[in-house]
């Protein structure tokens, strides 16, 4: 059985230098806001390329963080109006509504399954006062189209980089593009923790000021509170886990460039649909999606021949009970993407052998009808 993610594999390559860290938490007898934390917030900034980075409890706070203390400095007030991909993960559109902010849908381009500019464009109102950006399935989803139309409607833009770290745009890395980037490391990542993880990187620092201490009870001196806040933190074992594999990811994007080049160039049926090539080094391919009208046929018939695939994501945020108001909306792109995508396995732990074997198995797929 080829497995779609084989996490025990993945931490296997570097269980020693892993274990090495942890038992050094265990017996610095510190095991919050210990150095542990501040040595990865100051690798994970160099290694983005932004000056401040804040860790947080995992993706989804360090979101919520940053719309919270956009709020706290009166760049944003609540109600006002978030440009998010219609596409993308719950956690996107969740952060958005529990910052008391009003999230607005845009479609995504379906040769890119990412955000579509021109649609960021019709889409900005009076109300508008972010983008937020999400680099979904580890592709670059940011463009100079974006960043002028942020400049032009003077709105912040903000990255979710939550399936994208290490991703370029040209020579500087996602997380670094716009004015503050939030980042999950859950351990299915490229960058996984072994449990919850999240940081914000920015070059505003005192923005980054604010998430720190709304991220602290909203105290930023013991036993003063000046925020409603959360308490939301990267602790030191996950910092030492992140210290290690850190190292790692750049050689392990690679290995996933190697295994969707294979799927890229080995993948020739007409049933099944391939996104666009990103350009160089815009792509880490947190996952690898293909787009069939037969899906559940080529789900079965993997799965028949041993290999297991997933969809990401079944049901689009439009249509979840968590959101009534949405569910009448019509996004046909979005509606159409989540009724078609099959994401096949990529890891830093796929061997090539089995890569050709899953492209031989789709190329020699015949959908049922
Ligand atoms: C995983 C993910 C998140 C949330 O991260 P958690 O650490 O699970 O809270 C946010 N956005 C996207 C696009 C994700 O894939």
């Amino acid at each position: 059985m080829i497995k779609f993610l084989d996490l025990k594999k993945i931490n296997e390559l570097h269980a020693d230098e892993m274990n090495e860290a942890i038992n050094r938490v265990v017996s610095s007898g510190q095991y919050l806001f210990g150095e542990e934390t501040s040595r990865f917030e100051k690798n994970y900034a160099d290694y983005i390329g932004t000056t401040c980075c804040v860790g947080c409890g995992n993706g989804l706070d360090a979101l919520y963080l940053i719309l919270r203390g956009y709020i706290e400095l009166g760049t944003l007030s609540p109600g006002d109006e978030v440009i998010v991909p219609a596409n993308t993960y719950i956690a996107s559109i969740m952060a958005i509504t529990q910052a008391g902010l009003v999230p607005v849908l845009v479609e995504p381009d379906i040769a890119t399954l990412q955000i579509s500019p021109v649609r960021i464009k019709e889409s900005i109102t009076q109300r508008t006062k972010a983008v937020m950006i999400v680099h979904l399935y580890g592709r670059c989803s940011y463009s100079q189209e974006i960043a002028e139309i942020c400049g032009t409607h003077k709105l912040l833009l903000i990255e979710d980089n939550a399936q994208a770290h290490g991703c370029y745009f040209e020579n500087r890395r996602t997380g670094s593009l716009g004015n503050a980037a939030a980042h999950s490391f859950y351990p299915g990542k490229n960058l996984g923790a072994l449990g919850d993880g999240g940081a914000i990187t920015t070059d505003d620092e005192q923005l980054a000021r604010t998430v720190r201490t709304l991220a602290n009870y909203g105290s930023e001196k013991k036993y003063f509170f000046s925020y409603i806040g959360r308490n939301s933190r990267l602790d030191e074992i996950q910092a030492a886990i992140l210290n290690t594999k850190l190292k790692y990811l750049d050689a392990e994007n690679q290995r996933r460039e190697q295994i969707a080049g294979i799927y890229t160039d080995g993948i020739k049926n007409q049933a099944v649909t391939m996104p666009a090539k990103a350009p160089k080094g815009q792509n880490v391919f947190h996952l690898f999606p293909i787009l069939t009208d037969y899906r559940d046929s080529l789900w079965k018939y993997l799965l028949h021949h041993g290999v297991e695939t997933l969809i990401h994501y079944p049901i689009p945020p439009h249509r979840q009970k968590c959101y009534p108001k949405l569910n009448d909306c019509s996004f046909p792109v979005t509606e159409q993407i989540h009724s078609s995508e099959l994401s096949l396995p990529v890891s830093p732990v796929l061997t090539c052998e089995e890569a050709h074997r899953i492209v031989s198995l789709v190329n020699r797929w015949i959908p049922d009808l």
